[in-house]
């Protein structure tokens, strides 16, 4: 058995429909000639990132580990303002000793403050993804109210980024590593969702229909 069929093990939970976004966009990509899609490591939020390396870096290397992987993925999604079934993720995944929860949160913190300025603040709520436990998903400070509240953020004053969590455990069983000795984090982080925040932009289809009112200010 590949390394790939032992994660893929974990999907149970959901494998009905994750077997069912695989096979759709397998035969999508066969059809134009796309890139080959693979099934993604880092939180499983996510049916089939194109870039996902994390079980490749992991099959050929033994940790300590730290990479990060950008993709075009797909998802079966109902398009909305802050939704869409194509889109671009990074996914980082660290496995070290000692990692904590608190790496995790402070990692995205320094990174959301690096790239929309000081002041930003990460909360995270409890969620489910099957290659991470516990799960998490995170929000960053609505980028546009500072978090006061407006249209954009649903007045909540957070905007949600991604799916993150400690690395589960079984993973590591999966891929040989002793999960008495290893941990890590993973996140999975639109990159749409960065530039919508960036630059204020207020629905992330923008980005797909090629409107050139909307492109000539970039
Ligand atoms: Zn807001």
């Amino acid at each position: 058995m590949s390394s790939y069929d032992a994660i893929a093990e974990l999907y149970d939970p959901w494998s009905a429909s994750v077997v069912e976004d695989v096979a759709f966009y397998l035969e999508e990509a066969r059809k134009s000639g796309g890139p080959v899609v693979e099934l993604g490591v880092g939180t499983g939020r996510i049916a089939v990132p194109v870039a996902a390396d994390g079980i490749r870096v992991m099959e050929e290397r033994q940790p300590p580990i730290y990479i990060a992987t950008l993709g075009r993925t797909y998802r079966r999604d109902t398009p909305s303002p802050k939704n869409t079934p194509s889109f671009h993720q990074v996914e980082a995944l660290a496995i070290d000793r000692g990692i904590t929860l608190a790496d995790l949160k402070g990692t995205l913190m320094h990174f959301f403050r690096a790239m929309f300025g000081e002041g930003r603040d990460v909360r995270m709520r409890t969620s489910f993804f099957p290659f991470t436990e516990p799960s998490v998903e995170f929000d960053v400070t609505c980028f546009l109210c500072a978090g006061k509240g407006c249209p954009f953020c649903k007045y909540t004053g957070w905007f949600e980024m991604g799916g993150a969590g400690a690395v589960d455990p079984a993973v590591f069983e999966k891929m040989g590593y002793d999960p008495e000795e290893w941990s890590g984090f993973a996140w999975g982080l639109g990159l749409d969702r960065i530039a919508a925040q960036r630059h204020g932009i207020p629905d992330i289809r923008m980005f797909w229909e090629n409107d050139l009112r909307v492109l000539r200010q970039f």
